[in-house]
């Protein structure tokens, strides 16, 4: 089957490991078999926050993780939501194809909602979801490799694609979410691996910075070291993390450390997670900030010139 696959982040900080299991992997396979769409979702930073912070750095930053990781600018168009108006557009009649309990039903709007710099919810965070099916099928994207945190919002996506087709006849394809080998990493406190919840091994931390983020973690007293999420699941997230970098399982991991304790599964999980980077933070160094401008203006354009085709074939489709 041919897909476009379409997927994005929020530049709101540095990508961690829980980007690279949950997405970021999966693109770098996709990419070279579909055309792929990648959003600097600039917009969105502003759902939980006032203001959009130190956004050109952090957007610059994001596509140095991109550059690091893989992603290769001649195969993938990265782009962003402020750049490409005709995208935002689409919003509008999307709004209209969704019914305000079931956004107010939706669990990670909950959940951004409970962890939110913010004192009430605004507009904007509440119809996040309606934003990103605008984001997802301004390219009729089919395939969308996300965490387990996107499967609320792809829904949206999907209900709005499906409506739209039944009102004004068929424009949109339903898009299937695409889960990682890690769809939800915890982070070194135990929830989820954000950027924003100061709890991630960002990919360009340095060796030291790694170490230290880890002997901070929480584990247990207990020396023998097992692999039981539901009854050790800090000592078992650290496992997975070793794990994911060795690809390894993680048990014959905890087999391995045996009595050592937690300083030991600390240190292997250091090791991992830096042999495992290392290529990556190398190369993250090769790329500069004049490159990332220039892909960014080449990303930008290539969307708008999708996004104006969609928009046009909407208004079509619903008699404007
Ligand atoms: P923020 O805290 O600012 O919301 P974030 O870490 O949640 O940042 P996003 O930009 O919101 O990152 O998410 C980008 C993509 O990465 C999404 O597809 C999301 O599902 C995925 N992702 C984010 N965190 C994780 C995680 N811990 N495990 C797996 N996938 C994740
Ligand atoms: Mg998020």
């Amino acid at each position: 089957m041919q897909h476009t696959v379409l997927t994005g982040d929020r530049p709101t900080g540095p990508l961690h490991l829980g980007h690279y299991f949950g997405s970021l992997a999966n693109r770098v396979r996709l990419q070279d078999r579909f055309p792929m769409y990648v959003l600097v979702a600039d917009y969105q930073v502003i759902t939980d926050r006032d203001l959009p912070g130190e956004i050109q750095r952090n957007i610059t930053e994001l596509l140095l993780d991109y550059l690091a990781v893989g992603l290769d600018p001649a195969k993938v168009t990265i782009f962003q939501h402020s750049a490409v108006p005709e995208l935002n557009q689409l919003m509008l009649p999307f709004l209209s194809l969704v019914t305000v309990s079931e956004l107010s039903r939706n669990p990670t709007v909950k959940d951004e909602i409970a962890h939110s710099s913010q004192k009430a919810v605004s507009g904007l965070m509440f119809t996040y979801p309606v934003h990103q099916a605008a984001d997802i099928l301004f390219c009729k994207g089919t395939l969308v490799p996300v965490g387990k945190d996107q499967l609320p919002h792809l829904e949206v996506t999907r209900t709005i694609a499906r409506r739209f087709n039944e009102r004004y006849g068929r424009v949109f394809p339903v898009p299937e979410a695409m889960l990682g080998e890690r769809p939800l990493l915890q982070g070194l406190d135990g929830g989820k691996m954000s950027k924003s919840r100061g709890n991630a091994i960002a990919l360009s931390a340095t060796e030291d910075e790694t170490a230290a983020l880890i002997r901070k973690a929480r584990t247990d007293s207990e020396r023998l070291i097992t692999y039981d999420e539901e009854n050790r699941p800090q000592v078992a997230n650290l496992l997975m993390i070793a794990s994911l970098c060795l690809g390894r399982p993680p048990a014959e991991l905890a087999a391995e450390i045996g009595y050592g304790g937690a300083a030991a599964l600390k240190r292997l999980t250091t090791d991992a997670v830096n042999d495992f980077l290392r290529p990556i933070r190398k190369r993250r160094n090769e790329h500069g900030e004049a490159e990332v401008r220039e892909i960014l203006a080449e990303g930008n354009r290539r969307a708008r010139e999708r996004a104006v085709v969609t928009l046009d074939e909407v208004r079509v489709a619903m008699g404007f």
